[in-house]
């Protein structure tokens, strides 16, 4: 079965209630693809207004959750109460909570079971450093942050992963089509010989990293890209172009 294209959208911490209502106003007028599932991940105190306005098929997502039950964890989001609130997805593993926040990936691999057994779906973002890429060790890279989740998760069937390499995150740098399409294919290989090949055929895998409406559409030619994370281009008109990329 073809793997459904899915555009998300990450606000980080980024917007007022007045930018966040324009964006809204601007996705609910929009004529968008009927063949693309569409995530917009506004930050947390925004989740439930966004969650109330926005239509046309657009489901909001948390860019981030704790992986215990309700308790003692100031400043944290439990998984129980973006389900009670409808919000149905989650971003983890993002660069910049690896990087800023040192999330381990065995502590995002436990998140992302919590989330799963909590009935969310999750978007579960890899990459590799310039470094690493340099140094030739982005598959290992990737698939040593898959494998951390492998080893907790069986049922791949709600995950949607995204694959951002962190030297395109906000730099302007978007990696060239073949950069993302031979590191998307390595992944697909290594779900395949690694979880299943069912899995690696369903499961959707997103290119992440300064993507716009100018280079979307040659990445979304890609056999094995299926779909954006968009960070900084999700707040601007032009990301209704970037989810109609296929059309
Ligand atoms: C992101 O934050 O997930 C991202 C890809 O950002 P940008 O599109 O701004 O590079």
């Amino acid at each position: 079965m073809a793997r459904k294209f899915f555009v998300g959208g990450n606000f980080k911490a980024n917007g007022s209630i007045k930018s966040i209502q324009t964006i809204v106003d601007n996705l609910n007028a929009a004529t968008l693809d009927p063949n693309t599932e569409v995530v917009i991940s506004p930050p947390s105190i925004f989740l439930l207004s966004t969650a109330e306005k926005v239509g046309n098929g657009i489901k909001v997502s948390a860019q981030n959750v704790f992986d215990k039950p309700d308790g003692a964890w100031t400043g944290e989001l439990t998984n129980k109460m973006l389900t009670e609130h409808g919000i149905e997805w989650v971003i983890l593993g993002h660069s910049e909570r690896r990087t800023i926040f040192k999330e381990s990936s065995e502590f995002i691999a436990e998140k992302t079971k919590a989330s799963l057994d909590a009935g969310l779906s999750v978007i579960l973002c890899i990459g590799e450093t310039l470094a690493e890429r340099e140094a030739g060790k982005t598959l290992d890279v990737c698939c040593g942050q898959l494998k951390a989740v492998a080893d907790v998760v069986s049922d791949w069937s709600k995950i949607v992963i995204a694959y951002e390499p962190v030297w395109a995150i906000g730099t302007g740098k978007v990696a060239t089509t073949e950069q993302a399409q031979e590191a998307h294919a390595g992944i697909r290989e290594w779900l395949s010989k690694t979880v299943s090949p069912e899995v690696a055929e369903a499961t959707r895998i997103l290119y992440g990293g300064s993507v716009t409406e100018k280079n979307s559409g040659e990445l979304a030619k890609q056999p094995d890209i299926d779909g954006f994370l968009v960070g900084g281009a999700s707040l601007k008109p032009a990301f209704v172009d970037i989810i109609n990329a296929k059309l």
